[in-house]
């Protein structure tokens, strides 16, 4: 069984029926079948199925704790814990402050979402939102400016996180996930099944037109005011690349790349202009500090990313749930965060739970090889749900210590020292 007639008897592609080890696509047709494998075995299993467990007898490293205090850098809020349980893990784990996207773009939500966080100011920075809702219209300017002020002087101390995955902005609560009952998103395919997206309130009005990208003028104004203020800027753009691209036998990041694809419509950017449109929008406002956040998805193309990096010393990054896709090449992504000690923060995009944070440590600080993760629990699972086995990075103490804190600390404090 070769790793395409796995996949093909795997994923429900809908067209392809599996052919069992010994039988050829001629003796498929004939009238007396061979008779078929046992359920489970190769010819049967479903890719979704298949949980390999290490064969190797290697070290296996249990890290509770990190090594250093964290700064996490990216975090949707505390879900279903309350911010007591939460504090108290953050306790046991080792992180020191969580960066908190309230998702607010009005002054008085996010007055009410910090509210939640205000027994513990020294652990939580409240970030907030471009107030976008009157984009295009005459207002927007003058509208979205004030927002950003208001929310500045209740406390915010940065804007994101800002997603772009091809529509544009006023798009970014549009998910490629349906919910599990109605009608799918309009930008994104329709998906049997996979966790809800809750964090959609109000989903976008389909004729809704697309944009604004990072890059469009109309915006020059949020990103220079929102650099005066010194609240750095965390951004989305683009995905995987594995959710652009074909959904075959050919796509490495199938298992993950199939529940999260994109379907390009005309009108949207594609995974590379995403990219550019940051690259761009990161060169024109030098005084306004950007992270890119998830690797600015260039996980892949690593190289890339430096490239924008050497361009921009504006620009930061953060790994929040980029741990498996870097996990799977951990000597060149150890070569890459020792040649830019300095722009890459820890954060997570998770639910608090200890065993994502033990995960995550161990990728940072041990030399572990070979190790799977899926179905670590429900909601880290998307982080490492692949067919491909997570590496270690080994990283020097001063590399890791840079990482957990001393970056995201250097970024606060950079765009402060540009504040106007
Ligand atoms: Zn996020």
């Amino acid at each position: 069984m070769n790793r395409r007639e796995l996949i093909l008897a795997g994923m429900a592609l809908g067209v392809t029926p599996a052919i069992g080890a010994g039988q050829t696509e001629a003796s498929a047709g004939q009238e007396n079948p061979v008779p078929q494998p046992a359920p489970g075995s190769p010819p049967t299993i479903l890719l979704n199925d298949y949980l390999p467990r290490s064969l190797y007898r290697i070290p296996i490293t249990n890290i509770n704790k990190a090594k250093y205090p964290v700064i996490d850098a990216h975090c949707h809020g505390h879900g279903p814990l309350s911010v007591d349980e939460m504090v108290k893990m953050m306790d046991t784990v080792g992180v020191e402050k969580t960066v908190i996207f309230t998702g607010a773009s009005t002054v008085d939500r996010f007055a009410e979402v910090s509210r939640e966080y205000a027994k513990y100011p020294d652990r939580f920075d409240m970030w907030c939102m471009f107030d976008l809702d009157d984009f295009g219209k005459p207002e927007f300017e003058k509208k979205s400016i004030k927002s950003l002020e208001d929310c500045r002087r209740a406390g915010a101390r940065g804007v994101g996180e800002l997603h772009d995955k091809g529509r544009g902005f006023v798009w970014q609560f549009a998910s490629r996930r349906p919910r599990r009952t109605g009608r799918p998103r309009p930008a994104y395919a329709p998906l049997n099944g996979g966790p809800t997206y809750t964090r959609n309130p109000s989903p976008p009005n389909p004729n809704a037109p697309n944009g604004p990208h990072a890059d469009d003028p109309r915006l020059d104004v949020l990103w220079n005011r929102a650099g005066q203020l010194g609240m750095p800027i965390n951004i989305h753009v683009s995905d995987p690349i594995w959710s652009y691209q074909k959904m075959d036998y050919t796509n490495d990041g199938l298992m993950n790349g199939w529940s999260w694809r994109i379907i390009l419509e005309p009108g949207m950017y594609d995974h590379d202009q995403l990219v550019n449109s940051l690259d761009r929008t990161v060169q024109k406002h030098p005084k306004t500090i950007f992270i890119a956040c998830h690797l600015c998805n260039l996980d892949y193309d690593l190289t890339r990313l430096g490239e924008m990096f050497d361009r921009s010393p504006n620009l930061y990054a953060d790994i929040a749930a980029r741990f498996a896709e870097t996990a799977t090449i951990p000597r060149f992504t150890r070569q890459f965060l020792m040649k830019y000690p300095d722009r890459v923060a820890y954060g997570t995009d998770v639910t608090y739970n200890e065993p994502f944070f033990r995960v995550t440590f161990r990728i940072l600080e041990t030399e572990d090889e070979h190790f799977y993760e899926r179905g670590l629990v429900e909601t880290a699972n998307f982080n490492f749900n692949y067919h491909w086995t997570l590496n270690a990075f080994g990283l020097p103490d001063n590399v890791l210590k840079n990482i957990y804190h001393d970056n995201a600390l250097n970024i606060f404090k950079k765009a402060q020292e540009n504040v106007a």
